[in-house]
């Protein structure tokens, strides 16, 4: 990508930029970017402060496909990291195969798929306070284990987001202009229940993947609660979707967690 013009947001986009500035570490940054609206912003700070950094996205292998088409053409550049279990190569529905389905409380799979890479290292995320009440205590630089987490954009309100993507005309995934205002898994179990229930009409082989895996586990696992939520795998997914509380009190989906958008 190359440089591009500041039109608007001259305030906030001075702030990050002095944030991204002062926080430089030696080996330069290490960027989680999920090829959503806020990370392509932090690419475009983290550009136009002229620091060194590369870009590095988890497969979550439960992106939209649009994620995916947008990261190739728009930044082949960015490393693309396949997600593993135990050394091997895997994917979401292994991962339900063998741990059963994630919810709010028992989120497996965002260590497995989100939370992976940048250890040791400056890891820049696109974590904003506006997102949602859980991330309004959220810091601009804060330790999290062994990475330290630069959230450049944490004061950003959505609109200051799209100003600066509309302002230097970057390209982001179509997905937004379909009605969705946020990316990331299909079926997350943080997102509030009326976009999970969008996602299980929406992605038709993710809901039958889904099935398969959690037969398996069925199968492996005949004590489990799971049966508590019904009595065939299409049964036991339509009640794992529609369980979450429609918003949170901020009248937002509740994303704590979520790496960036
Ligand atoms: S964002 Fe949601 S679906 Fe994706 S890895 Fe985290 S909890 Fe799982």
């Amino acid at each position: 990508m190359t440089q591009t013009l500041i039109t608007s947001n001259g305030t906030l986009i001075t702030q990050s930029i002095d944030h991204i500035k002062k926080h430089q570490p030696k080996d330069g940054y290490y960027l989680a970017f999920s090829g959503g609206k806020d990370s392509i912003v932090c690419y475009d700070l983290l550009e136009k402060a002229g620091v060194d950094f590369e870009a590095h996205h988890a497969i979550t292998s439960i992106d939209p496909k649009e994620v995916g088409i947008f990261l190739r053409k728009y930044y082949p550049e960015v490393e693309r990291h396949h997600p593993t279990y135990k050394g091997e190569p895997t994917n979401f529905y292994k991962l339900v195969s063998m741990k059963g389905l994630p919810n709010r409380h028992v989120r497996w799979c965002c260590a497995y798929l989100k939370e992976v890479g940048g250890t040791g290292r400056t890891v820049v995320t696109g974590v904003r306070r506006a997102e949602s009440n859980k991330r309004s205590g959220r810091l601009v630089y804060q330790k999290f284990g062994n990475k330290n987490i630069l959230n450049p954009i944490v004061d950003w309100k959505d609109n200051d987001v799209w100003d600066l993507i509309h302002d230097n005309e970057l390209p982001y995934p179509s997905l937004y202009d379909n009605g969705h205002d946020r990316i990331g898994c299909i079926l997350c179990p943080l997102m509030c229940v009326h976009k999970r229930i969008r996602d299980y009409y929406e992605h038709p082989a993710h809901v039958r993947a889904l099935e398969r895996a959690i037969e398996i586990f069925l199968s492996t696992r005949p004590e489990s609660g799971l049966w508590n939520w019904g009595s065939t795998p299409k049964e036991i997914i339509l009640s794992w979707v529609t369980s979450t509380p429609t918003t949170d009190e901020s009248g937002q989906c509740n994303l704590e967690g979520v790496t960036s958008e």
